[in-house]
């Protein structure tokens, strides 16, 4: 089976798209995995970031043209800056991306159409909502204090009201790994109340970031052959392995990989979206992402400790001699993108390298791609 992808060149200061034929094996049945970016909500909360509403704004272009499916913009309810950027952001003509509204399920005692969280949600006028519900049974008793069953009701009602006012609703399961390990009956419960309010996507969340890539493929292999309703996965990095959390769950069928930009988030961060999409572009030949952004200010909004100077870490002349060798090139800078080395490639500190940009460029385009993200 052969898959061409498209990419594009635009300029040194913005994104670059490629064009890529792979050849898959013969054993491996293809699926498109979508790529759902979470940078302008769950990223927002990492330390240090503070985006204004131009930052969310110029970000959330520069995803779209990254080529991410989905785009969650943020928690309308929770800030003004947040339902700000809904009504802003309509104004984007976004090419590639749907976005996404953040929220919360209904509050419990009150019918859902009542609820003001409902309503920021509706305001926003995203085709598509993201809503958040407890599946561990320890959160529903212990932290939202309501019974199991008036969950379950909370659950539905709400997707099947955001359903009813023409929305896609994808479902996040919160906790649903430590839920899993608890009572896995009732974490499927939560999942089939969902379904049954119209869900279109159940996203498995490991929030505490504390389960291990062999447990979350077990796991997403039991609920893939339980439920029929497409799965996506979220994980957070309190155990370093997000990534191959993430990995691990699309391999054992999830089909929609949730992260952020550089794996910015609170306390330890999300799963890197950008490693996401290399290692399942390069690895697993089924998606692709590329992607520069940079607050409106023209820092990058990459965590410090992340970031590499290209010109810094390869400054010897075998170095670029190799640059000058496409087929050799590429697996340099995969490397590099895999082994999470170098996240944000300074493009201008590259490109003076070489001695001629453009044609350089477009033999290393032509025959691999590089993920960029930098500064301009
Ligand atoms: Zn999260």
């Amino acid at each position: 089976m052969v898959v061409r992808r498209w990419v594009a060149f635009e300029s040194l200061q913005t994104t670059v798209f490629w064009y890529l034929t792979i050849s898959t094996r013969d054993w491996y049945s293809m699926r498109t995995i979508e790529i759902y970016d979470t940078t302008l909500r769950d990223g927002s909360q990492g330390e240090g970031v503070n985006f204004s509403l131009e930052d969310k704004l110029s970000i959330a272009k520069r995803l779209d043209e990254a080529g991410v499916n989905f785009i969650e913009g943020g928690y309308p309810l929770s800030n003004p800056k947040d339902s700000q950027f809904f009504s802003r952001a309509a104004n984007l003509e976004l090419k590639n991306a749907q976005l996404c509204a953040f929220g919360m399920t209904r509050r419990r005692g009150m019918e859902a159409h009542l609820d003001p969280g409902m309503k920021a949600l509706l305001q926003a006028g995203t085709p598509v909502v993201t809503i958040v519900g407890k599946t561990s049974c320890f959160h529903v008793e212990t932290v939202l204090g309501v019974s199991l069953e008036e969950n379950l009701d909370m659950i539905r009602d709400t997707v099947a009201y955001l359903t009813s006012e023409a929305r896609e609703v994808f479902y996040d399961a919160e906790h649903f790994f430590d839920g899993w390990k608890l009572d896995s009956h009732y974490s499927l419960e939560t999942l089939r109340a969902a379904v049954q309010g119209g869900a279109t996507r159940l996203i498995l969340c490991d929030t505490n970031g504390g389960t291990l890539p062999t447990e979350v493929a077990t796991i997403v292999a039991e609920v893939t052959h339980t439920l029929a309703t497409p799965l996506g996965i979220h994980c957070h990095n309190d155990c370093d392995v997000a990534v191959a959390n993430t990995l691990s769950a699309i391999s054992a069928g999830c089909i929609q990989a949730q992260g952020t930009i550089n794996g910015i988030g609170e306390r330890c961060g999300n799963a890197d979206i950008i490693s996401i999409a290399a290692n399942l572009a390069l690895k697993i030949p089924e998606t692709m992402v590329l992607a520069k952004a940079h607050g409106e200010s023209g820092e990058p909004w990459c965590l410090p400790k992340r970031t590499v100077n290209l010109e810094a870490s390869h400054t010897s002349q075998n170095y670029h001699d190799l640059c000058m060798k496409p087929r050799i090139c590429h697996i340099v800078l995969v490397s590099h993108m895999l082994g999470r080395v170098l996240l944000l490639i300074r493009a201008e500190c590259m490109f003076t390298q070489l001695p001629s940009r453009p044609s350089r460029m477009s033999i290393l385009l032509q025959n691999w791609w590089v993920i960029l993200v930098g500064c301009s």
